[in-house]
């Protein structure tokens, strides 16, 4: 993977131009070299070791203590002695200062090692960033320098048992905390009371203390809540309390771990059922989860929208990292399994030797399949990464345009990629046969660990109703038209090159089609008829998404030689010959507002 990482950052992404920029004017492409080598060394070192053993021993719960192997422990000290926690944050503070993109390069590798581990550190890094953007100047010194340097680690407690999708409807009560809840230097005070579901690292004892960033609901002083999304705050919830300084009290906050989830995927990442403000703990002598606002009253959503975005990249380059690692054992096995003859122009001959698996087109289809799924999603994730840079970093025009993309390609980040890797997955069992099926090889651990990412942070029907029903629309449709204009300067410059002029046609009426549908889903103006079929529609975009990624990639390679860059231009045939005229299917409902899904009554299926 490591090869293709180069690629992506040096060849296509330009990332050695950011270093003219004053935020990234220390590094170069040597350090960039330097940061990546040690991601894959403490990866493959400490990380791949450990996978195994985290899928294999899950999580147990003893009373109150939860029980991980003691790898899983030193893998995530070295990733912390990495400086990888703090990849984004100023030097000022002990960051790094390095490039979002960079910053994702590196940890695609810690994901394609193990997904499950690194999870409890992008869950850190994620609640930190967000108190660096939303909290006081003392929240961010307590907590979020404590989760950068690895001394704690972080969760986000969005779900509840009743409340996934439609977090409006959260039970988590907060109620002021005293006549001076307001004067507390940590922020304002709250007591918290309810029950969080799904809770990744909810419990453990990696580190000295677990910051929990709870979604609740403020209560009014007549006893009332607002309803839906508006009514939604957000709160630092310590483990373990602490005092204005950030040194632990000793005090346990009521906050406790009720039960584990028992998973098919991502064994190694605890899953925790919270319960906050039950009472078994009375910090500061009562009932009550204490926990800090942060960001205004109301404005709970919108705070944890700034971690979610980032998040929603980050499981589209984890489910990217997944597929090339099923990729990569899978070509391997490939090489050196045999099985079969050739076809020669009289059928097979018996007398011949076996040839390697790799040798049959078949086999061929499920690894090249493999590739433009994987490779298309790091693609697509880091280009996304690289947006995030240029609207931090970049001109104000840059910034806006990329601000504008970005808004509508995080839904497709986030969803193409754990669709198509998981189904990449899916491929590479098959290449192995019914070796592939069994423990003895990783590649059933992948698809597990992959299934999770269509579910969490929006399910796949979530972000196609994001993107159909809203990110499309926004600014009256400045995200798609910024996405046209970059996909017509692909195909132009693609144009020009023989061997992609056909396939630049090809994407011209993909496009047009993609466009047509998009009117024609809106023709009414009615959501319910539009978004009924909006999965498909997030399918087709994102297919017509990567079909441009790899014609840019191509054209971009252009005058490359060697087997990498014979290998990326099959991939593109690949997606094109196979992979794009999927659309047509699937923009067929979608143009005709089929309804035959929403109409059917519910006694009838
Ligand atoms: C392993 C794991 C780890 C997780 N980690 C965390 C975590 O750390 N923190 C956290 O807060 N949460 C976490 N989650 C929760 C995750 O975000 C939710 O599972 C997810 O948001 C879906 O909620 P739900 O499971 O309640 O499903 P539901 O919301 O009940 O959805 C069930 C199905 O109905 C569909 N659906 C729901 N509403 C609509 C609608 N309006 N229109 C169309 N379709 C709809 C969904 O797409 C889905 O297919 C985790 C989940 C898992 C499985």
């Amino acid at each position: 993977m490591r090869a293709t990482l180069d690629f992506l950052l040096h060849d296509w992404l330009e990332v050695d131009a950011l270093t003219r920029r004053p935020r990234f004017a220390d590094h170069s492409r040597e350090t960039f070299a330097a940061v990546l080598d040690t991601c894959e060394r403490i990866a493959r070192e400490q990380f791949a070791p450990a996978n195994r053993i985290a899928d294999q021993q899950e999580p147990r719960l003893d009373g109150e203590r939860v029980w991980l192997p003691e790898s899983t422990r030193a893998a995530l000290a070295a990733y912390a002695g990495s400086g990888m926690l703090a990849a984004a944050q100023d030097a000022a503070i002990g960051g790094l200062q390095l490039p979002c993109v960079v910053e994702m390069a590196g940890n695609a590798l810690f994901h394609q090692a193990s997904i499950a581990l690194s999870a409890y550190a992008l869950l850190t890094v994620g609640n930190a960033n967000l108190l660096m953007a939303h909290g006081t100047p003392r929240q961010r010194e307590v907590f979020a320098r404590a989760e950068f340097s690895g001394r704690w680690f972080g969760t986000m407690c969005l779900s509840e048992p009743q409340a996934g999708s439609s977090l409006g409807d959260i039970t988590t009560r907060a109620l002021p905390d005293g006549d001076d809840f307001e004067s507390d230097p940590l922020g304002p005070r709250y007591r918290l009371r309810g029950n969080k579901m799904w809770i990744s690292g909810g419990e453990h004892e990696l580190g000295e203390n677990i910051v929990h960033l709870v979604l609740a609901k403020i209560i009014d002083a007549d006893g009332h809540v607002v309803p839906g999304t508006k009514g939604i705050s957000l709160f630092v919830v310590p483990r373990l309390l602490v005092d204005a300084d950030g040194a632990l009290t000793g005090e346990r906050n009521d906050v406790v771990v009720a039960g584990l989830n028992h998973k098919l995927g991502y064994r190694g990442t605890i899953n925790t059922l919270l319960n906050f403000g039950e009472g078994r703990h009375q910090p500061r002598g009562a009932a009550g989860a204490i926990g800090y606002r942060v960001g205004a009253a109301g404005e709970g959503l919108r705070c944890m929208f700034h971690l979610m975005n980032e998040a929603r990249i980050g499981v589209g380059l984890g489910a990217a990292a997944l597929g090339m690692a099923g990729y990569e054992a899978s070509l391997a096995y490939a090489r050196t399994r045999l099985q079969g003859r050739a076809i020669g122009p009289a059928g097979k001959d018996p007398a011949q030797p076996q040839v390697p698996i790799l040798r049959h087109a078949d086999v061929r289809r499920m690894l090249l399949a493999q590739k433009a799924y994987a490779e298309g999603g790091l693609a697509l994730t880091l280009y996304c990464a690289r947006l995030v840079d240029e609207q931090r970093s970049g001109d104000e025009r840059a910034a806006r345009d990329a601000a504008l993309l970005l808004e509508l390609l995080t839904p497709v980040a986030k969803s193409w990629p754990s669709q198509w890797c998981l189904e990449a997955n899916s491929l590479a069992i098959q290449v192995l046969g019914g070796y592939g099926y069994t423990r003895d090889f990783p590649v059933e651990q992948y698809w597990r660990d992959n299934r999770l990412n269509m579910i969490h942070e929006g399910t796949h029907g979530i972000q196609a109703i994001d993107l159909l029903g809203r990110k499309l629309r926004q600014d009256e449709g400045a995200g798609l038209r910024a996405l046209a204009a970059r996909v017509q300067r692909t195909r132009r410059s693609a144009a020009a090159q023989p061997a992609l002029a056909a396939a630049a046609r090809q994407l011209g009426s993909a496009w047009q089609l993609l466009e047509s549908a998009t009117r024609a889903a809106w023709l009414d103006a009615e959501p319910e008829a539009a978004l009924a079929n909006a999965t498909p529609y997030l399918q087709a975009f994102g297919h017509v998404v990567l079909a441009w990624l790899w014609l840019d990639l191509a054209a971009c390679s252009g005058a490359a030689e060697g087997s990498a860059h014979v290998g990326r231009l099959a991939a593109m045939r690949y997606f094109y010959a196979y992979e794009l005229p999927k659309i047509d299917a699937w923009l067929l409902p979608v143009a005709a507002r089929e309804s035959v899904c929403r109409e059917l009554p519910d006694d009838a299926f």
